[in-house]
C-alpha cells in the first residue's frame, strides 16, 4: 500500500531502539513520525492519519536491515548479480537499505568515473535504497578524497588478493599511503583482512575435501594481517573497520588495540555464525567463502563476541559468481575448493538465518536487529536515519513473524544465480511486508529505491565499542 497520506502500522512487537514492546507507529511523508502507546493512535487521537491502520498483531515489526556488505557486480559482471536482482533479493529479505562494494563490477569504484557508471547503471533498478563504498588500491590515493567528496561512505581495500585482477591488493607501503590519506580526509577504512605470506606458506591441496580448503586459509593468516593492519592504524590515526571477521583469534587483537585508542571495528557474517565447518560436505563449494567458515568452536566464540557487544555489524558478504564458477558437481563441475570462487550467496536469507540461530542460543529480536540494523547503520553514518523505529527515520519497516518456518529452494530466491549454502535448509523467521520509506515494496512493480551518499554532517567515528 503507498501510504501517501499519513499511516499508522500497529504491532504487539515492534522492536524499539530500547526493546520490544506493543505500540503504534505512524509514518508520514516517509518518516516515521511518532512511536506511540499501542492501540492510541486512530482512536481520536490523530484523527489525520487517514493513510490507513495496518495492524499486525503478533507479527513482529522490525527497522528494516542495513546491509553493508553486499557485492552486485554490475557493471561487468552483471550475470553474477545485478541491481535489479540484489536489491529484490534484499527487499524480500527484509533489507532495506546496501551498501555496494567497490570490486566484481568492472569498472570499479576505485575513481570518480567508476562511481560515475555505478550510479548510472543502478538507475532505476534499485528496490531498496542503495550507497557505494569506494576502493583504495595501489596508487588510487589522489582520488580517494574526490570520490569521498563524491559520497563513498569509505574505502575497501584487500591485504590478500582479492580474485579479481582489477582489484589488486595493497602492499605495506600502499595501506600506509592509503590510511595516512584516509586519515586526513576522515574517512573510514574497511579491510579485507588475510596475511598474503601466511596464506603461501599454508599448504595448498586442491580436491573435493573442506578440510584441505580449510588448512590451506588457516586462522593465522587472520591474525597476522589483523596485527598489522592495527599497527598501521595506530602509527596513522586512520579509523578502520575489519570486514568479514571469521577467526575468533582476531577479537583479543582488537579489544587490546581499543583499549589502546586504536579506532577499530569489526563485522561477522551470517555463514560464520550459523554454519560450521563440520558440516560442509565434500564438494560442496557454495560453502566456499575467504576466510573460511571454521570449526563449531570458533562459532561458539564468534557467538560469545557477538553478545559481548565485540562486533558492532553482523553483514551478508553476499558475492554470488555463476554456478560454473563455484564448480558446483551438480552443475557438472569439479568440487574443487580451490578453484571454485570464494563468495557466499545469502542477501535475501540472512535475516532468518542468524534469527533461527540467535533464538536457539537464547537471543530476542532487539539483539539481531542491533547486529543487523542500528549496529550497520552506525558503521556506516546513518544513525538517524535509517536503522531504528524512531521519530525522525526513514519509515524503512519489516513485518517478521518470529516463528514463520521455511524451506530453502535456492532457485525460489531473488538472487540472480540459485547457489547458496543454505540451500534444503528449514529457516525461521520469514518476511512478510518490507517498507521502503513508508511505502510497500513490490518487487513485481516499479522499483523507487534511491541512491545514498554519505551524509556530510554525520559522524566518521561511530561511538566507542564495546558499548
Ligand atoms: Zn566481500
Amino acid at each position: 500500500m503507498p501510504f501517501s497520506q499519513p499511516a499508522v502500522i500497529r504491532s504487539r512487537r515492534v522492536v524499539l531502539p530500547d526493546g520490544e514492546r506493543p505500540a503504534d507507529v505512524l509514518i508520514r511523508d516517509g518518516k516515521i513520525e511518532q512511536v506511540a502507546a499501542y492501540g492510541s493512535l486512530l482512536a481520536g487521537e490523530r484523527p489525520d492519519a487517514d493513510g490507513g491502520l495496518t495492524d499486525l498483531g503478533d507479527t513482529a515489526l522490525l527497522p528494516g536491515l542495513v546491509d553493508t556488505h553486499v557485492h552486485v557486480n554490475e557493471p561487468g559482471r552483471t550475470e553474477w548479480e545485478g541491481f535489479a536482482t540484489a536489491t529484490r533479493a534484499a527487499a524480500a529479505g527484509g533489507v532495506t537499505t546496501i551498501i555496494d562494494m567497490p570490486l566484481n563490477s568492472i569498472p570499479p569504484t576505485t575513481t570518480v568515473e567508476g562511481l560515475a557508471v555505478k550510479r548510472k547503471v543502478a538507475e532505476g533498478q534499485a528496490w531498496v535504497d542503495l550507497g557505494f563504498w569506494g576502493g583504495a588500491v595501489p596508487g588510487n590515493v589522489p582520488d580517494l578524497a574526490p570520490l569521498h567528496e563524491a559520497g563513498v561512505f569509505g574505502f575497501k581495500s584487500f591485504l590478500a588478493p582479492s580474485g579479481v585482477d582489477e582489484f589488486p591488493h595493497v602492499e605495506a607501503a600502499d595501506l600506509e599511503a592509503a590510511l595516512a590519506e584516509q586519515a586526513r580526509i576522515g574517512a573510514l577504512a574497511i579491510i579485507h583482512a588475510e596475511d598474503p605470506a601466511v596464506l603461501a606458506a599454508a599448504p595448498q591441496q586442491p580436491g573435493v575435501h573442506y578440510r584441505d580448503f580449510l588448512a590451506s586459509r588457516p586462522a593465522d593468516a587472520e591474525t597476522a594481517a589483523v596485527s598489522h593492519l592495527l599497527e598501521t592504524a595506530r602509527r596513522t590515526g586512520a579509523r578502520v573497520h575489519i570486514l568479514h571477521v571469521s577467526s575468533a583469534a582476531v577479537l583479543p587483537l582488537l579489544r587490546r588495540a581499543r583499549e589502546e585508542g586504536v579506532r577499530v571495528t569489526a563485522e561477522t557474517c551470517p555463514h560464520y555464525l550459523t554454519l560450521a565447518a563440520e558440516q560442509v560436505p565434500d564438494g560442496d563449494t557454495a560453502f566456499k567463502c575467504c576466510p573460511p567458515i571454521r570449526d563449531e568452536t570458533n562459532r561458539d566464540r564468534l557467538w560469545q563476541a557477538l553478545a559481548d557487544g565485540e562486533f558492532i555489524a553482523v553483514v551478508s558478504d553476499h558475492s554470488p559468481s555463476t554456478p560454473d564458477l563455484k564448480l558446483l558437481l551438480e552443475y557438472g563441475g569439479s568440487g574443487d575448493f580451490a578453484a571454485a570462487w570464494g563468495g557466499i550467496a545469502s542477501l535475501q536469507l540472512g535475516l532468518p538465518a542468524v534469527w533461527t540461530e540467535a533464538r536457539r542460543r537464547g537471543h530476542g529480536l532487539a539483539d539481531v536487529v542491533r547486529w543487523m540494523s542500528a549496529g550497520p547503520a552506525e558503521l556506516a553514518g546513518l544513525t538517524g536515519v535509517k536503522g531504528a523505529i524512531a521519530p525522525g527515520c526513514d519509515a524503512d519497516l519489516v513485518a517478521f513473524d518470529p516463528d514463520g518456518e521455511f524451506a530453502v529452494h535456492a532457485a525460489g530466491l531473488h538472487h540472480r544465480n540459485p547457489v547458496t549454502p543454505y540451500a534444503g535448509r528449514t529457516l525461521t523467521g520469514a518476511v512478510r511486508t518490507t517498507w521502503l520509506r513508508g511505502r510497500a515494496v513490490d518487487t513485481a512493480a516499479e522499483p523507487f529505491g534511491r541512491q545514498l551518499t554519505r551524509p556530510a554532517a554525520a559522524p566518521t567515528t561511530p561511538s566507542d565499542r564495546p558499548s
